[in-house]
């Protein structure tokens, strides 16, 4: 595939034959968009490493004093860890300035599509470039800035008419923008290990939040939309719903409100059994990961489903956390986090601030890996703070607002559910 034309391209240096004039500096100001063809099994995986490394730009920004010691120490790890440059004063590194400048590239046209998403790249690429221009002796710090031009080109979002006429890009690039590199929940480990009496319990103790509202939004209205349908109905059975489970699960919920048995079985059980690959074209669909949640398919009036993080007001997201006993110092964070767009950091301090941990120890892109991890944790794989905060049962007393149908399956078997859930936490510690 091709960046640009082929006038261009007769400018460029790699005809010259000396590759090493095309990146004289580690460091680059992007100035010119990449000539050479590469395929797009490369384009992908060079666009995944950039997008990996801009998330991890992004984690230590709000974890760690930008361009402090241990900011720098794992930014350079990671660097090192993805093959981008990462010390300027390496002169052998032509591959690693290459896919610097290609990925570089890729995201910027995946990423130039929304002015939301314009800023979340830019952002991250100014602390990415800002961390390597600081890692420059005096002396390079020179040379670069005698190399490039500072003059401003405008926006990439011009060449966009030209790319999307392409075919076989532009899915590409939308994907990106909404992509997700971590595993695939749809691999069952764990089908049949939970019972219906359990979710209850589990959600208030290890759901994220946008699972925690949908399932509290269907015990209240005994139904969800199809957006919240489809999001929640896959998470459960990324966490090990069989669909003999989640037909018994909808089908009870729905018959305690407007819907039928005989008009259940006819509509709703077809998109379940859809769901699980039983129905239509057969495709096992894939639970949704927090960028298709956040990025895709926006709530509207009397939808649960999204990211409470990204969709909901911040003073209804305020009353929320304040009604799950997040304490007022946590809530603020969460708020700053929210403010600045930084929706599954947010989600991550939410997180440690329910689980009572200082480092949530793993960076969050899935709502079933936010399950998985809760899971891990309370059954001891990870060591908490200290005690865990009940966020389930101390809450669960104290909440008023939390399920009705919660408080009683709880407080009639506090016993039982807890020696259940044990069960499970154990099997979560399993990899
Ligand atoms: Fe759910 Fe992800 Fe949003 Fe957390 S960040 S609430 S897991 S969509």
């Amino acid at each position: 595939m091709q960046f640009s034309s082929a006038q261009a391209r007769g400018k460029h240096p790699w005809l010259s034959g000396d590759r090493r004039q095309l990146y004289p500096h580690s460091l680059q100001f992007y100035l010119e968009p990449p000539t050479e063809n590469i395929s797009l099994v490369e384009f992908e995986s060079l666009a995944i490493d950039r997008l990996k490394l801009l998330k991890t730009v992004e984690n230590l920004g709000v974890s760690y004093v930008k361009n402090g010691d241990q900011y720098n120490s794992k930014l350079e790890s990671e660097l090192r860890k993805l093959k981008f440059p990462y010390k300027a004063l390496t002169d052998d590194d032509y591959e690693a300035r290459r896919k610097d400048h290609i990925s570089h590239f890729i995201l910027r046209l995946a990423y130039c599509q929304s002015e939301e998403l314009r800023r979340w790249f830019l952002q991250q690429e100014m602390d990415l470039f800002r961390y390597r221009f600081s890692q420059l002796t005096d002396s390079l710090m020179q040379k670069f800035m005698e190399h490039v031009d500072l003059s401003f080109e405008a926006l990439t979002a011009r060449s966009l008419p030209s790319i999307q006429s392409d075919e076989r890009l532009q899915p590409l690039l939308n994907h990106l923008s909404h992509s997700y590199v971590g595993p695939d929940y749809s691999v069952q480990k764990n089908t049949g290990k939970i019972s219906l009496e359990q979710i209850d319990a589990l959600s208030v103790k290890s759901f994220p939040l946008c699972m925690r509202q949908l399932h509290k939004a269907l015990r209240d209205n005994h139904h969800l939309r199809h957006g919240g349908r489809m999001q929640y109905g896959l998470f459960l059975k990324g966490i090990g719903l069989t669909l003999e489970q989640a037909l018994e699960f909808w089908k009870k919920e729905f018959i305690r409100g407007k819907v039928d048995a005989d008009k259940f079985d006819k509509g709703y059980a077809y998109s379940i059994r859809h769901n699980y690959g039983k129905e239509g074209k057969r495709t096992d669909y894939t639970p949704y990961s927090c960028m298709k949640i956040i990025m895709s398919n926006p709530p509207s009036q009397g939808d649960y489903h999204g990211c409470p993080f990204r969709h909901s007001d911040p003073e209804l997201l305020k009353q929320k956390l304040q009604s799950y006993k997040i304490p007022p110092s946590g809530i603020t964070q969460i708020l700053e986090l929210v403010k600045g767009m930084h929706y599954q950091l947010a989600c991550q301090k939410y997180f440690e601030l329910t689980h009572d941990v200082d480092d949530i120890g793993f960076s969050l892109n899935h709502p079933n890996q936010y399950f998985t991890e809760s899971q891990r944790l309370l059954s001891g794989g990870r060591e908490p703070k200290k005690e865990v905060i009940n966020s389930g049962n101390t809450q669960q007393r104290n909440n008023s607002q939390e399920s009705m149908n919660s408080n009683s399956t709880l407080t009639s078997s506090n016993t039982t559910t807890d020696a259940e859930l044990e069960g499970l936490e154990a099997y979560f510690t399993e990899d």
